[in-house]
């Protein structure tokens, strides 16, 4: 691989310069600005590297009467072995407000000491810049890719790629691989790679009661239903001062951590002390400490209550009775938990309480998926981070957070794990993310390391 590695070191400021140009692309889905630009311009850059490349589903075309979403990058390119590898990647960034707290502007990529900063520089632009650097390395050293490869870059991944199970669903031919490589990743503070194996699930909903036809004068406390009481007394129906979420049936399909992802969990890092540190407590819910605390953390279902309103909230005193209340929750769902099911199971819960009149709205929903830690393919992308960190790999069964992995573990029956070029204090989503070039550099060389390892594998 040394060839491949020298070629990755003498060409890292032509790889920069390129995730330079494309993260001065200001592409954020939520606000629909630079999506086709952004497409064409990764798929162009893929076809330079010898892929055929299409963007599907341009802007502005429907399926069935709804929105298609932004346009998909697909891209294949046949190698030395059939065996074909998935990067799953997102072309789209998050919004970069406040743009006050930027120490340079998110937009205009900027090289400080050994760090880049801008949007989009590690969340996912950089993971897919430092992919196809190694891509670029094994076509130049070697003349031909290993292994096959297919790209799959979606451009509303921050918003929660409401697409993504559909699309995976309609083109399930042109998606056929072997494994999938998801989106990101990194390092510990310890410099260890971490290797990450699957997400939870998001049931996304807002409650609203309603009682009266308009907020009347307090005195009527005495004899007029409040809506902000209704939906107090019916959200303190959902969980208890134990934390145990009281839907009938919620746990139902809670699949526990094996042996092997307890072991796994076991050997990870203890986050505890900064956790406890950074938000200003002295326990954790439950009193969870180490195992008991991560195992919690990535294969326990939550309910929160994300936000309250009703009634008056402003300065001063208003004694006033309101008509309408609103509160918008989330449940993380582990695998096999259902979404549908869990909605169904609120509605039916609020209805078997008394509380049939809080009308219950969706706003998003993604299923819970998860490879086994004992997949081979697990401990091939270990052994490519192993070779090229010279450390041990921290396998994580599973992140604590959600994204659309569900159609690519269940539809296309891929194994997958994610590796990248992060590091804990990238900032992604917020101002200043960054990404360190060491890493760029031994995310881009693992990436390498891992093609010629798959090739390899069965
Ligand atoms: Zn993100």
């Amino acid at each position: 691989m040394d060839d491949i590695y020298r070629y990755i070191d003498d060409h890292l400021s032509d790889s920069l310069a390129e995730l330079q140009e494309l993260c001065r692309l200001p592409t954020v889905s939520a606000q629909g600005q630079a999506i086709q630009e952004t497409a064409e311009h990764v798929a162009g850059r893929l076809r330079s590297l010898g892929f055929e490349s299409q963007v599907l589903g341009k802007e502005g075309a429907q399926t069935g009467g709804r929105p298609a979403g932004h346009p998909v990058v697909y891209a294949y390119q046949r190698g030395a072995s059939a065996r074909t590898l998935m990067f799953y990647d997102h072309y789209d960034v998050q919004p970069p407000e406040p743009l006050d707290l930027w120490s340079s502007p998110p937009f205009q990529p900027t090289l400080r000491e050994d760090k880049l900063y801008g949007r989009g520089v590690c969340d996912n632009k950089g993971n897919i810049a430092a992919r196809l650097a190694a891509i670029r390395a094994w076509k130049e050293a070697r003349g031909q890719l290993p292994c096959s490869i297919k790209f799959c870059i979606e451009g509303d991944e921050e918003i929660g790629s409401p697409h993504m199970e559909e699309f995976v669903e309609e083109h399930r031919e042109l998606l056929a691989a072997d494994a999938c490589i998801w989106e990101g990743g990194g390092v510990t503070w310890e410099g260890r790679p971490q290797v990450t194996l699957g997400v939870k699930g998001l049931l996304y909903v807002e409650l609203e009661a309603k009682t009266i036809n308009r907020d009347a004068h307090s005195s009527w406390g005495t004899t007029l239903p409040n809506a902000a009481w209704r939906l107090v007394w019916a959200l303190s129906t959902v969980k208890g001062p134990d934390e145990r979420v009281l839907i009938d049936g919620f746990y139902d399909a809670v699949r526990p951590a094996t042996p092997e992802e307890r072991a796994a969990v076991g050997a990870m890092p203890s986050e505890e002390g900064e956790t406890l540190k950074t938000y200003g407590i002295s326990d954790f819910l439950c009193g969870v400490r180490g195992l008991d605390f991560r195992l919690r953390h990535l294969f326990e279902p939550t309910a929160t209550i994300d936000g309250v309103i009703s009634g008056y909230t402003g300065p001063g005193p208003k004694t006033v009775l309101p008509a309408r209340a609103t509160a918008k929750m989330d449940f993380r769902l582990v695998p096999d938990q259902d979404p549908d099911d869990i909605l169904a199971k609120l509605k039916r819960h609020l209805a078997g309480r008394g509380f049939g009149d809080i009308e219950v709205r969706t706003m998003g929903e993604e299923r819970p998926a998860r490879t086994p830690v004992t997949d081979p393919f697990v401990a091939v992308v270990g052994d490519a981070v192993q070779a090229v960190y010279g450390r041990e790999p921290v396998v994580v069964p599973s992140m604590a957070g959600t994204g659309p992995l569900y159609p690519f573990v269940k539809t296309l029956g891929l194994p997958t794990a994610d590796c990248g070029i992060g590091y804990p204090d990238a900032r992604i989503h917020a101002p200043d993310e960054n990404i360190r070039v060491g890493d760029f550099l031994l995310g881009t060389k693992a990436v390498a390391a891992l093609l010629g390892r798959f090739a390899q594998s069965s």
